[in-house]
């Protein structure tokens, strides 16, 4: 009898390395629509999601704006570690202290303090004056970037509470909605500002651009909220000594789960981490990685993980495979990761080359449960950075954590502890297009996953890993040729507009 593709444990044991592109999922049977299609799922053992999507920790890609869009759309944000504990705190307490995925982080200042540059208006255009100096403290007043620019020069450089402008009216409760703070706005027509407050303490600012801007993106729904009503945050950490400083300071901040962040998961320096995070704080999710084997995914497992990083080589701005020689096909690491974490009960992150929906489809389908993506969100409106221009083209700057960059900025630490001083980058810094915002295109991303899901005939993640399992989901390696066949082909031009 003719058989139709192949099992997928029968095209992952024939000892190839296979990316998302190399191989196809041959259609199923459709009885349902993509609205019954649900792609909720869990991060790790004890965070469900409603989107199995993730912003990976990289400095050009998770900060306070792109988390709080993130847990808005139902998935979650990890928090790079490449800054001080401090302000990598102050980012997470910022994720949780408002309802809406607005972008602004202002900084805050005390009274007595100056304002010696316009960098203090670089993420915000409003800075914010408070009793301590610091977000949760008495509100006092603010100072907006038009009004410092028009000061004379020797009060710019005075202390603030010579021309801050008071600020008592123009407050909303931090947990305000859209649609409460939008009627604020209509109401205050001379005021483009109001300050979010959380018991009488400042927390955050927002603007009326930018109520404008989430208004125009498609309806969010419930996002990923805790028991407190505040969105879901995780962060990133290493495995050094003073890393465990920074977990205590994050605990406290409220951090919902941390990700051990390494290229190389199986070592004896995550394995100790991993077994001192459960032990000192049990109800805190952590998840190890990365991984690419069985073997490097069963050590973390018996160490304790609540979940698993999967991806080694695969990042866009990767060169790991190149410099070292080590790594997998992604298709064949989550496939093969997934098969032995979920005997034990860990969801799988599928981390890295993830450039369209196709390899989301792929990436959950082959057993993760969720994918991490740095790139597909670098160029959001929501990640870290401004916008530049490249040969006339809008572009945001996207970097490797393990670029000379990143590594002199801060991973830094990392390898300083190392007697070895030769750094030996193993990322590129680069650029990508203007993508908007990823309240947009998120949405219309997860669409069409649903519409493979449907094609697929899974109507959840769950029947979609079974189908898998069971081998009734088949699949195929695809030719050189195939893949041409595959996208786009011989036309002389064409515009390629995704929604
Ligand atoms: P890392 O912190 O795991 O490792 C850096 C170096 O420090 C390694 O040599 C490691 O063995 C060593 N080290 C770690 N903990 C130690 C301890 N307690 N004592 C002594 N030595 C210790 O980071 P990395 O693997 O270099 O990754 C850096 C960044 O780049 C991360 O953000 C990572 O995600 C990213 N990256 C990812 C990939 C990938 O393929 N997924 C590849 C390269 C880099
Ligand atoms: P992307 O989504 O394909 O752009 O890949 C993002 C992933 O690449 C991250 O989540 C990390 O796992 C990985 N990564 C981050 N920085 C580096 C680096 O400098 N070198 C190699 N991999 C990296």
């Amino acid at each position: 009898m003719e058989e139709d593709g192949f099992a997928a444990t029968k095209l992952f044991n024939r000892g190839y390395s296979y990316t998302y592109d190399d191989v196809i999922f041959l259609p199923d049977y459709i009885d349902f629509s993509t609205d019954d299609v649900s792609l909720s799922t869990r991060l790790t053992r004890r965070v469900p999601l409603l989107s199995p999507v993730l912003s990976s920790p990289m400095d050009t890609v998770t900060e306070g704006a792109m988390a709080a869009a993130m847990a808005s759309l139902g998935g979650l944000g990890i928090v790079h570690s490449n800054l001080s504990a401090v302000d990598q705190v102050s980012v997470v307490r910022s994720v949780k202290s408002r309802r809406v995925p607005i972008l602004s982080a202002p900084t805050f200042r005390a009274p007595s303090d100056r304002i010696h540059s316009l960098d203090d208006f670089d993420s915000c255009p409003y800075v914010l004056v408070t009793q301590s100096g610091s977000a949760s403290s008495q509100l006092l007043g603010y100072v907006s970037r038009s009004n410092w620019l028009q000061l004379d020069d020797h009060k710019k450089d005075a202390p603030i509470d010579g021309f801050m402008n008071g600020s008592n009216d123009l407050v909303v409760p931090w947990d305000s909605s859209l649609t409460q703070m939008d009627s604020y706005f209509q109401e205050k027509k001379e005021s483009d500002l109001a300050v979010l407050v959380k018991e009488e303490e400042a927390v955050d600012v927002v603007t009326r651009e930018d109520v404008e801007r989430v208004k125009a993106c498609p309806r969010l729904g419930a996002g990923t909220v805790g028991s407190d009503g505040a969105w879901k945050v995780g962060a990133a950490m290493g495995t050094r000594e003073s890393d465990k400083e920074r977990l205590q300071h994050l605990v406290k901040a409220g951090v919902d789960v941390v990700v051990l962040d390494s290229s190389q998961g199986n070592s004896i320096y995550q394995i100790e981490m991993i077994k001192y995070i459960k032990k000192l704080y049990p109800d805190l999710d952590v998840v190890g990685g990365n991984v690419v084997t069985v073997s490097q995914a069963q050590n973390l497992i018996q160490a304790g993980v609540d979940g698993l990083r999967v991806g080694m080589g695969s990042g866009s701005i990767c060169t790991t495979q190149e410099v070292c020689a080590v790594g997998r096909g992604q298709a064949t690491a989550v496939y093969k990761v997934a098969t032995i974490a979920s005997q034990n009960d860990v969801p799988v992150i599928a981390d890295g080359g993830i450039s369209n929906s196709g390899h989301i489809v792929k990436a959950l389908v082959l057993g993760a449960s969720t994918v991490m993506m740095g790139g597909f969100l670098a160029g959001s409106t929501e990640a870290p950075g401004a916008y530049e221009y490249q040969n006339g083209r809008r572009v945001k700057k996207y970097r490797g954590m393990g670029s000379l960059e990143a590594m002199t900025k801060g991973s830094d630490a990392r390898y300083l502890g190392d007697t070895a001083k030769l750094k030996i980058a193993q990322g590129v810094v680069g650029a990508v297009s203007d993508k908007g915002s990823v309240l947009k295109f998120v949405p219309y991303t997860l669409q069409a996953v649903k519409q493979g899901f449907q094609d697929l005939g899974a109507s959840s993640m769950q029947t979609a890993h079974d189908l898998l399992r069971q081998g009734v989901l088949r699949l195929e390696v695809r030719t050189g040729a195939a893949q041409i066949e595959g996208s786009v082909h011989g036309l002389v031009s064409y515009e390629k507009k995704p929604f």
